[in-house]
C-alpha cells in the first residue's frame, strides 16, 4: 500500500481485475488505472478458451473459491474438439468432464473482462480508464505483455453452423504452434498462431481460412472483423519485486507452449491480493502454484520448436491412442500440461540459452522467449482460394470492416 493507504493497480485486464475484487471485497481502498478506454479492448470481440486439463481442481470452481461469480459473463462448456492433424486428418478428442469453456475476451457486456469489472465495481474498486500513470507508482502490474514472443491473427464472422470447436497442428498454416475455428451460437472465430516471426503475415491467415472454408463446407462465413494479439513469455527472477507485484503476463505468467494465459492471469491476481491481505506469500505461492506449470511449458515449448508436421502427426496419433485406450481424451493432453521430473531436467538444461536477457526490464531480471526467426519453409507463395479471401477481406474492410490489432499495440 502507498503512504495515502491506497492499493493501485496498473491494468483492468484479467489479472488486474481478479485482485482489484478481492482487495476491494476485504475492505481495501483501490485504484486500477488502465491506458485503454474499458477492459477488454485489448482484444475485442474474439473467442478464448479457459483450459480445464492442466489441474485436477475445474477452473470454474477454484473462481467460486476465491469468491467470483462465474455466471456474470457468458460462458459455454465444451467436452469435444475436432483435431485436425497436419495430413488435414480429422478425429475428435472427447472428455466425460469439461474439457475448456469459450468466453469471449471484450468490452461488450457478456465477455468475462466485463463480468469480472462488474464484479471489481460492486466490491468497491475505483478504475479510471485511459490513464496513464507509471509503474512505479503502483503496487500490481497486471498491464499484459510488454514484448513479443509470438502473434495470433483471427477473423471474426457471421455463420449458421453449429457449436463447434476445431483445433488443428499445421506447421504451414501456423508455424510452430496451431490454428484453430470456434463457433458460438452463430459468431465464429478462425485465428492462427505464429510462433516463428514472418514477413506478410496475412497470408497465415488468409491461408488458414480457405483451408477452413475447403473442409468445413458448411460455414457459410460472413466476415465481420480481424482481431489478434501478441504473447509475452518471460521467466522472471522475482515476481514480487521493489514493493510491486507483478502478475499475469506482466509477470510472464503464460503458457509458453501454446499461450493458455488466462487462468494463470486470474490466479496470481488472486494471489497477489491474499499477500497484501496477509493471507500468504506471493513470491513463494507463485513459485509453489504456477511456476512449475510455467517451467513445464518452457520445455514443450523447446520441443515443440524441434519438431514439424511429421511430430505433429504422432502427437495426434498418440493422442486419440491414449483415448481408445482410456475412455477420455482429457488425460493425454493433461499429462502433457503437468510438470514431471524430465519436463523440469529439460527445463533446466534449455533455460540458459533459449530465453533472453530483456535489457529495458530496470534490473529485474526478467528473460523472455524471443520472438523466433521463419524458417526456409515459411516461404511459400498463397493459394488461389487464399488470395479470394483476402479479396473477399479488403472488400469487407473497405465498407467498415475493422482490424483491432497491429504489431506496435
Ligand atoms: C489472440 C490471443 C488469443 C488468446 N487466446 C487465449 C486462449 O484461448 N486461452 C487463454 O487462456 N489465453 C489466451 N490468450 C492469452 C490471454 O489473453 C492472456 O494471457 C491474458 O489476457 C493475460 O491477462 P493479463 O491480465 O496479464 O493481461 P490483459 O488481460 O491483457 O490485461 C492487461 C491490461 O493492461 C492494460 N495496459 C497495458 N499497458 C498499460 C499501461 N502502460 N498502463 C495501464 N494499463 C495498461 C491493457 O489495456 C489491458 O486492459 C490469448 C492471447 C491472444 C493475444
Amino acid at each position: 500500500m502507498t503512504n495515502d493507504g491506497v492499493v493501485r493497480i496498473l491494468g483492468a485486464g484479467l489479472s488486474g481485475l481478479a485482485a482489484a475484487t478481492i482487495l476491494a471485497k476485504a475492505g481495501k481502498n483501490v485504484e486500477v488505472h488502465d491506458i485503454r478506454e474499458d477492459s477488454g479492448a485489448r482484444f475485442d470481440g474474439d473467442f478464448q478458451a479457459l483450459e480445464n486439463w492442466s489441474m485436477d481442481a475445474d477452473f470454474f470452481d477454484q473462481m467460486k473459491a476465491w469468491g467470483f461469480d462465474t455466471s456474470d459473463f457468458k460462458s459455454t462448456e465444451f467436452k469435444v474438439v475436432d483435431i485436425i492433424h497436419p495430413d488435414d486428418t480429422i478425429t475428435q478428442a472427447k472428455s466425460p468432464k469439461v474439457a475448456y469453456r469459450i468466453v469471449e475476451r471484450g468490452t461488450s457486456n457478456h465477455t468475462i473482462d466485463q463480468g469480472i469489472k462488474r464484479q471489481a465495481l460492486a466490491a468497491g474498486a475505483k478504475i479510471h480508464y485511459k490513464s496513464k500513470v507509471s509503474e512505479s507508482d503502483c503496487q500490481i502490474i497486471a498491464c499484459g505483455p510488454k514484448g513479443t514472443s509470438a502473434v495470433a491473427y483471427g477473423e471474426i464472422f457471421h455463420t449458421n453452423y453449429p457449436n463447434h470447436i476445431a483445433f488443428q497442428l499445421n506447421d504451414k498454416l501456423a508455424p510452430g504452434a496451431y490454428s484453430y475455428l470456434i463457433i458460438i451460437d452463430g459468431v465464429g472465430l478462425i485465428c492462427t498462431c505464429l510462433w516463428r516471426k514472418q514477413r506478410k503475415s496475412d497470408r497465415f491467415l488468409n491461408e488458414t481460412i480457405a483451408w477452413y472454408d475447403k473442409h468445413y463446407p458448411e460455414l457459410n462465413r460472413k466476415p465481420i472483423k480481424r482481431v489478434g494479439g501478441k504473447g509475452d513469455f518471460t521467466i522472471n527472477r522475482n515476481y514480487f519485486q521493489d514493493g510491486r507485484y507483478y502478475v499475469g503476463e506482466s509477470g510472464g505468467l503464460q503458457d509458453f507452449m501454446w499461450g493458455f494465459g488466462m487462468r494463470m492471469a486470474v490466479w496470481s491476481g488472486v494471489l497477489a491480493a491474499k499477500d497484501i491481505l496477509g493471507e500468504s506469500n506471493y513470491e513463494a505461492e507463485v513459485r509453489k502454484q504456477l511456476l512449475p506449470y510455467v517451467k513445464t511449458s518452457v520445455a514443450n515449448r523447446w520441443l515443440m520448436n524441434r519438431v514439424g508436421d511429421r511430430s505433429f502427426k504422432l502427437m495426434c496419433n498418440r493422442w486419440m491412442k491414449d483415448q481408445r485406450k482410456r475412455g477420455d481424451g482429457l488425460v493425454w493432453i493433461g499429462k502433457l500440461f503437468r510438470p514431471t521430473l524430465v519436463k523440469t531436467l529439460i527445463y533446466q538444461f534449455v533455460n540458459p540459452f533459449m530465453l533472453k536477457k530483456d535489457p529495458k526490464s530496470m534490473g529485474r531480471g526478467v528473460r523472455r522467449m524471443p520472438f523466433r526467426k521463419a524458417l526456409k519453409r515459411d516461404d511459400w507463395e498463397p493459394s488461389a482460394e487464399a488470395m479470394a479471401v483476402k479479396e473477399e477481406w479488403k472488400e469487407i474492410r473497405s465498407s467498415g470492416g475493422e482490424v483491432s490489432f497491429s504489431e506496435s499495440d
